[in-house]
């Protein structure tokens, strides 16, 4: 076995990585960009080298400096996360050279599954189902038009060096096609470097159902049973879980078959993941084929650990020492059910928009069947040059319900504070009747997004615990909320009035303290309340007679309450202060995020109407549409297509029609 590896990622999966190198008693080493320097992984590192400036090409994506890294650091062996470097097969050729271990299979294999053209036209040698198609080389836009035809819409425009979800387009028809190709096109170009693309059938309401293998450098091959990974927003994970709900032993057996098979095909090596898209046919049937391999860790791995009882890490690099498989197939117990969901930084509330930001306050779940999987601490910074993953949080239970009865528990009792994320839409999901029945397809999303979008009403408890804290906070100079020796609030002499802003509305509360107790006026509803601080953040509130325990975190004029299962986010007004001049009141239109203008739609003078596009900026590897806020008169345009953009920037001013 290596006695040191370095690995070559940050964040959750590099801080995974080492926890099972440290307990098998590997030392390790961390690579990090200057971004990163404060980061946890070079944190928990036993040694660290820094490696270039924040962007990952200049330092994550730098084959040189890792090796240099590696080499300098005496490290036998390089682990290269997901994402990155981790599926490049020069890499991988860079690390032989070296006389290092790559962690992973061989650049033969990477380079074989790299492209999704070649990697199906492989596939269909060996027999293995594809889902029908054009992969070929002829990537003239009749010839991609004319087979898109052939093969009958709806049709999928996928990259073919794709990953991530990118560089993809539904089309329902022969006249968007030029310019979902375009859009697919550019999108490829810029994420991969590599424009070209693959038609394929669009299924209706498929399953993406894959299948995680693993072999030896001994010609052993197994599979670790499957995953279901249907609930996708932009054809990208939000929810994983293994085993797949519903599969019946024959189509189980069937489906792990089918991946050692395409896995046999490339004499796979190490951990990697087949996936397949499964369709019920017209004739009622269940139907899957073969869609691409990952020839790496899987950011899901977790859910598969947790119902093999596995450290698929420490396959890893036992495979990679050269150690052989000491389990046969059916020696890979299954049992249980485990769910995964990915926290992301993001803004559900205006299309997903990655998020950045300091984590002011992060609290992250525990107890009996909980795992979470983090790279970041409270007072860490999410920035944009990184994906923004906050955390992966896994439950596992004896079965799919214990599972997820599990998850709505640990979501209600995780909270963020300083960057927008997706946990309440991720509660949302899991607490859905649908998701409970286990009717998962890759539509669920389209077809709930707007209701699990929703905002439901303030419930007073969180009000309250909010006005409580801030009422407290003005009459006494202690923290009363850091204490947990069962103090109470029993001071503030006088009425105290506030405006707590949630969303769009503001609350106004008054406070006035009778005897050991407040009596509190919620937009006008009189409650008699208690609260009684805990550790932890946490507080019980009681309102007339009813106890809940509820988490407060404050950072400025922000006060984040988890209630009733979910965040409510309030900002104090001062009512005394003017208001502020709000961007698209005054007519102008700045940039989200930092990031470049790919397209730009609208020339001055012209006329637009509410929701019209005007441009597009690409930021963290996504398009982001800027629409016209209101009908009115483009005045200035401030960037042309190909222009990097800061967060902030104007980009578009507009004034009122005449
Ligand atoms: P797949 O390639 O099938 O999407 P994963 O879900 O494991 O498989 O994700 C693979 C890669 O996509 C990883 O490198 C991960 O960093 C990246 N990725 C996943 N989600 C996002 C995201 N929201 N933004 C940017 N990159 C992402
Ligand atoms: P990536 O490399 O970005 O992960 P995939 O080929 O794995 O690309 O596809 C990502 C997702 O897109 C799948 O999980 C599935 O939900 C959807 N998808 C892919 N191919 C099809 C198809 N032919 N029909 C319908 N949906 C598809
Ligand atoms: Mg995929």
């Amino acid at each position: 076995m290596f006695s040191k590896i370095l690995i070559a990622n940050r964040g959750e999966i590099a801080c995974r990585v080492m926890r099972t190198a440290r307990r098998m008693g590997i030392a390790t080493v961390a690579v990090y960009s200057e971004a990163d320097a404060g980061a946890l992984h070079v944190a928990m590192a036993d040694e660290a080298r820094l490696i270039g400036p924040a962007a990952a090409r200049d330092s994550y994506l730098n084959i040189a400096a890792v090796i240099a890294a590696a080499r300098a650091t005496g490290a036998e062996a390089v682990h290269p996360g997901y994402g990155f470097l981790s599926e490049n097969a020069e890499f991988a050729e860079a690390c032989a050279a070296a006389r290092i271990v790559f962690i992973g299979p061989s650049p033969e294999a990477i380079r074989a599954m790299g492209s999704k053209s070649a990697a199906k036209a492989l596939m269909a040698a060996h027999g293995v189902p594809v889902v029908p198609g054009y992969h070929g080389d002829d990537q003239s836009p009749a010839t991609l038009l004319a087979e898109s035809e052939r093969v009958g819409f709806p049709v999928l425009i996928k990259a073919s060096a794709g990953g991530g979800g990118r560089g993809m387009r539904v089309v329902t028809a022969s006249d968007e096609f030029a310019r979902a190709l375009d859009g697919a096109k550019r999108e490829a170009k810029g994420a991969f470097g590599d424009d070209r693309v693959l038609i394929e059938r669009y299924l209706q309401a498929p399953r993406h159902v894959e299948v995680q293998v693993f072999g030896d450098m001994h010609g052993n091959l197994v599979h670790l049973y499957e995953r279901d990974c249907s609930i996708q927003r932009r054809h990208q994970k939000v929810v994983e879980e293994a085993p797949a709900p519903g599969l019946d032993a024959a189509t189980r057996r069937a489906v792990g078959e089918t991946a050692v098979q395409a896995a046999r095909a490339v004499n796979y090596v190490g951990a990697g993941t087949v996936e397949l898209i499964m369709a019920r046919e017209p004739d009622g049937q269940d139907r899957f084929y073969f869609m691409e391999m990952n020839t790496r860790l899987q950011v899901e791995h977790p859910v598969t650990e947790a119902v093999t009882g596995t450290d698929l890490v420490e396959w890893q690099l036992r495979v990679a020492a050269g150690e052989r498989f000491t389990r046969k197939q059916q020696q890979i117990p299954l049992h249980g059910h485990a769910i995964e969901v990915r926290l992301y930084a993001e803004n559900p509330a205006r299309g997903f928009l990655p998020a950045t930001g300091t984590l002011h306050g992060l609290h992250l779940p525990d107890g009996a069947g909980i795992r979470v999987e983090s790279g970041v601490r409270p007072g860490d910074a999410v920035t944009p040059f990184y994906d923004p993953m906050i955390a992966k949080i896994i439950a596992t239970g004896r079965d799919r319900e214990e599972a997820r009865a599990r998850l709505v528990r640990a979501l209600a009792d995780t909270a963020v504070l300083g960057v927008t994320t997706n946990l309440d839409f991720l509660g949302c999901i899991i607490e859905h009747p649908e998701f409970a029945a286990s009717a998962v397809d890759t539509g669920f999303l389209d077809r709930h997004g707007a209701a699990l979008l929703a905002d439901p009403p303030v419930p007073d408890t969180a009000l309250a615990a909010a006005a409580l804290f801030r009422a407290m906070a003005r009459t006494g100079g202690a923290d009363p909320w850091s204490r947990s020796d069962g103090w109470r609030l029993n001071l503030g002499p006088a009425p105290q009035s506030l405006c707590l802003q949630h969303g769009e509305t503001e609350h106004a509360v008054e406070a006035t303290r009778v005897g050991d107790a407040w009596e509190l006026a919620l937009d006008g509803r009189l409650v008699i309340a208690r609260a009684v601080a805990l550790d932890d953040n946490r507080i019980a509130i009681t309102l007339d007679g009813h106890r809940e325990t509820v988490r407060i975190m404050k950072h400025a004029a922000t006060i984040l309450v988890i209630a009733a299962g979910r965040g409510w986010m309030f900002e104090e007004i001062d009512v005394l202060a003017p208001p502020a001049a709000g961007d698209t009141a005054s007519g102008r239109l700045t940039s989200p995020m930092p990031g470049r203008v790919v397209q730009l739609l609208v020339a001055p003078g012209e006329r637009v109407r509410q929701g019209q596009a005007m441009m597009v900026v690409e930021a963290m590897k996504m398009e982001h549409t800027i629409a016209a806020p209101r009908d009115g008169v483009v005045a200035a345009v401030h960037f042309a297509a190909g222009d990097l953009v800061d967060d902030g920037a104007e980009l578009i001013a507009l004034e009122d029609a005449s």
